[in-house]
Formats: C-alpha cells, structure tokens, sequence
C-alpha cells in the first residue's frame, strides 16, 4: 500500500452522515484516530459505504477526498465544529457559571458569575451532553430547583 492511500476503499462512493468534534480530550492518548489515514482526530466526520454499507468514522480532510461526498457539506461540517471548537474552548477559559434546568435538560453559559437564570447568557446547550464538560472544576454550576 502506498503511504498517501488509506484504509477506505477507494472503488465505491460514500455519503456523508454527520460530524462530531472531540474536544474532550486534551491530549493525543486517549484520543480517536481515522479509520482511512490513523491519525488522530477532532473533527471527525461519520461516513457510510455506498457498497459496503458499513460506517466509518474519519477525519472531515480525510472525507474531503473521498468520492460521493460534496464539497459543501465538507464547508457545512467545518462551520458547525468551528463553533463547537470555540464553545469548548469558552468552557475551558471565559465561562463562569452554568446555570442548569434538569426539567428541559438544558443549561446556560455565562462567562460571569451570577445566582439565577438570566438574559445575557453566551450558550445554551443540551445539558446531559455536556455534562462531563461542564464539570471542569472551573464553572459554578446552579442547578434550578423545579417550580
Ligand atoms: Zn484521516
């Protein structure tokens, strides 16, 4: 095999599923690496065989390469995970508090302190799905008592 070739084979189009960005880990150990190339990720992008039907999960300038898959989603995928690189990063310096409601599985980002939901919050974002994120030791976390 060539070094410039990848697992992926490359005599069948794919299609394009989604993207994840895997900011959590802040060192390359425990990160994921590409099924086609083997390096490590953050942008990732799941990918599904036109043939074989099975998924893969790459890196977004691995997918670029690949046939089937558009140039624009490519473009659609990187502005979704910019913004999600900028949140982790918010998470990780400016934000302050996260003020959590359990009832919609929701939580606010401020990058000040305050006791209560306000306006004036930076984020909102799915609750459980950043829970672990949140919980950097760096954000004060108010959990909203249900009314
Ligand atoms: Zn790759």
């Amino acid at each position: 095999m060539k070094a410039t070739s990848g697992n992926l084979r490359i005599d069948q189009s794919y299609t394009m599923l989604g993207q994840e960005y895997n900011g959590k880990y802040n060192d390359d150990v425990c990160g994921e690496t590409c099924e086609n190339c083997e390096k490590y990720i953050t942008n990732i992008a799941i990918v599904k065989g036109s043939d074989d039907n099975k998924f893969y999960r790459i890196g977004l300038d691995c997918a670029s390469t690949l046939t089937g898959i558009e140039p624009d989603k490519i473009a659609q995928a990187k502005k979704i995970l910019n913004k999600k690189a900028k949140l982790y990063k918010e998470l990780d310096t400016t934000i302050k508090t996260a003020i959590v409601s359990s009832e919609y599985n929701t939580a606010w980002l401020y990058d000040y302190d305050l006791d209560k939901w306000s306006t004036g919050f930076r984020w909102r974002i799915n609750y459980e799905a950043f829970k672990d994120v949140i919980n950097n030791g760096k954000i004060n976390i108010i959990i909203e008592k249900d009314k």
